[in-house]
């Protein structure tokens, strides 16, 4: 290692060493969450609970901070032709990227919880993705579709058995060739076209049977993340209307399908995924589901990936706000560290609220979905109602999270070098994804309508905490009504208000699981932050830094304070 050089004209004080070498999953919010989610059947959680600091330590190492800098610096290449004039329809990635990838891979992030069946194995899988994805979160896209095709493609039980250990397995295999030959696969989805992304059944992708089992697809996909995915799943209009495919890149013969990559987008967000528009000029693909039930069949996927939009994005809120309080504990300003001036102390506080409170929401859900797997019927119409609120809210909380957190660091959080610029260009994009805003808050309401159990098993989880504080009692009160109001008021008229609905549901699970599980000062913080005002759980968000007076601060605190090794 090169020693800096000292100026000649002054001395280099008061800067705070950037936060490396640190264990990510030293975060007792995640680690408390991920013990109670798990439950008792969870093997040898001792051992997994090992792995996991192990892999939090490599996720919190310098040498993993600069695999995921160079694998933004070096984006993705689109190589459309070969030297004589070919299509090749190839994106090349920086060595970084693949390494990131083989540490997803082997870790089991992507498919491996559905092979295994035991009980806490989507818990303990949610667990790592939220630890590694804090070290880079683009890569995370093609592990989260992988993870989420499985349960659309047991849609169509022959397709399962054929891909779905390729799918599991735990070797990451790139490269363009025959499926079946891999040691592993990833998958991606296709559903968003130029007129639209929202309205899926406007699709106009044709899917036209081969005569011989199989369907050619011609049209095309404005939004393709992923692109050297070896099997996406598609929606195109059958003969019988919109249908779920499965689209291999390379044919059982060894040939290219015909999926032409168009471009790579030029987005905002993290630079080291591909994000792509493709064309389909006949290409092959196999029926997954019901012809006609596209949207009932991929819903399984969107489901899933939704799950890990809440993890992610609580993720980057845990990383954003440890950052911030690392720096304000060593930052001097008039005097005093950073973090002992009563102001920055309320901003710290209130943003490691809003962490502790998405980390312990996202782990339950997560714990939802596992037993939802097994069979749990009430787990499942709570996930119904409770995943899409948490997308909308967790998402939504992010950008305004990431913003202050950079802030905290002053002039060096808006630098590139310190890594929150990146954060906090990515903070939208679960957002976006898988359903934005408006649409998934919109699903509050087609759950409440299509679910009828689901506000019940809502309001059963709430009422675990019922009695542990009054401005929570209340505020459940308050839920009770709102659900009720939703479905008797017109159409129009729910949907007007369902971000406030949505949010509502959002907050209020995450306060009573505080009030059940966190230390008293943390969750009476949040009860007095967000719930204190009658009207302003998920009400217009007042800017972070506006804690109510007479709180004890210090134990919220010391949850999103890590130590450094060394
Ligand atoms: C980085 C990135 C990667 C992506 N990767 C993929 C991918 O791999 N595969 C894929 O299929 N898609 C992908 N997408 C596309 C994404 O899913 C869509 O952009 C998203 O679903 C919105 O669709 P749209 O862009 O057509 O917007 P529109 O559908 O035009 O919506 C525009 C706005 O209107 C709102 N809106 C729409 N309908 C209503 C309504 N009825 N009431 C109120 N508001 C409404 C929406 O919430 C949104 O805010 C990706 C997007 C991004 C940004």
């Amino acid at each position: 290692m090169t020693r800096a050089t000292p100026h000649v004209t002054h001395e280099v004080l008061n800067q705070v060493p950037p936060l490396a070498e640190y264990d990510i999953a030293d975060d007792p919010a995640l680690i408390e969450a991920l013990r109670r989610e798990a439950g008792p059947g969870w093997p040898d959680p001792e051992g997994q609970e090992a792995a996991l600091h192990e892999l939090g330590a490599a996720a919190g190492s310098a040498a993993t901070q600069d695999l995921a800098r160079l694998a933004n610096e070096y984006p993705p290449v689109l190589r459309t032709h070969d030297s004589r004039g070919h299509r090749i329809d190839e994106v090349e990635f920086h060595p970084a990227w693949h390494e990131l990838m083989t540490t997803a891979v082997t870790q089991g992030l992507h498919a491996a919880p559905w092979l295994s069946g035991t009980p806490g194995a989507h818990v303990a899988r949610a667990a790592r993705f939220y630890v590694w994805t804090q070290a880079e979160a683009g890569h995370g896209c093609p592990i989260s579709m992988t993870y989420a095709a499985v349960p659309a493609l047991r849609h169509e039980p022959a397709l399962a058995a054929r891909f779905e250990p390729l799918l599991a397995s735990r070797s990451y295999d790139p490269g363009l060739r025959v499926p079946d030959g891999k040691a592993g696969l990833l998958a991606g989805m296709a559903m968003t076209e130029k007129q639209g992304g929202s309205d899926v059944r406007a699709g106009t992708t044709r899917a036209v049977p081969d005569g011989a089992g199989g369907y050619l697809l011609t049209g095309h996909k404005w939004f393709c993340s992923a692109p050297m995915c070896d099997l996406f799943l598609v929606l195109a209009q059958a003969p019988e209307g919109l249908t779920c495919f499965l689209l291999p890149r390379v044919l059982p013969d060894g040939t290219r399908n015909a999926m032409r990559i168009q471009r790579l987008k030029d987005k905002l967000g993290n630079r080291s995924n591909a994000s792509s528009e493709v064309e389909y000029d006949g290409a092959f693909a196999w029926r997954v589901g019901e012809p006609g039930r596209g949207v009932t069949t991929i819903l399984e996927m969107v489901s899933a990936t939704r799950l890990d939009c809440v993890l992610g994005s609580a993720a980057a809120i845990r990383v954003a706000c440890v950052t911030a309080v690392h720096y304000a504990g060593i930052r001097r300003s008039f005097g005093a560290t950073l973090v002992s001036h009563p102001l920055m102390t309320s901003v710290l506080a209130d943003l490691a609220l809003e962490s502790e409170a998405a980390t312990t929401l996202a782990m339950r859900l997560a714990g939802a979905a596992d037993r939802a797997a097994r069979g749990d019927a009430g787990e499942a119409a709570l996930l119904r109602l409770a995943l899409p609120a948490a997308k909308y809210w967790v998402c939504k909380r992010t950008p305004a999270v990431a913003a202050e957190a950079l802030e905290c660091l002053g002039g060096n959080g808006y630098v590139e070098e310190s890594g929150l610029p990146r954060m906090y260009r990515d903070a939208p994009l679960n957002s976006v994804w898988e359903g934005s805003g408006n649409v998934t808050a919109l699903d509050v309401l087609r759950a409440l309508g299509r679910v009828p159990g689901s506000a019940d098993a809502l309001l059963a989880e709430v009422d675990l905490a019922a009695g542990g504080d009054r401005r929570l009692d209340a505020a459940v009160a308050r839920l009770r009504r709102e659900l009720k109001d939703a479905t008797a008021v017109s159409a129009a008229q729910a949907q007007y208000r369902c971000r406030r609905l949505a949010g509502l549901i959002a907050v209020i699970l995450q306060a009573s699981l505080l009030v059940r599980h966190a230390p008293p000062a943390v969750a009476d913080a949040f009860c007095a932050s967000r719930l204190g005002y009658p009207d302003q759980a998920a009400g217009p968000a007042a800017a972070f830094g506006t804690l109510p007076d007479g709180l004890e601060t210090a134990p919220v605190l010391e949850r999103v304070t890590v130590s450094v090794r060394g």
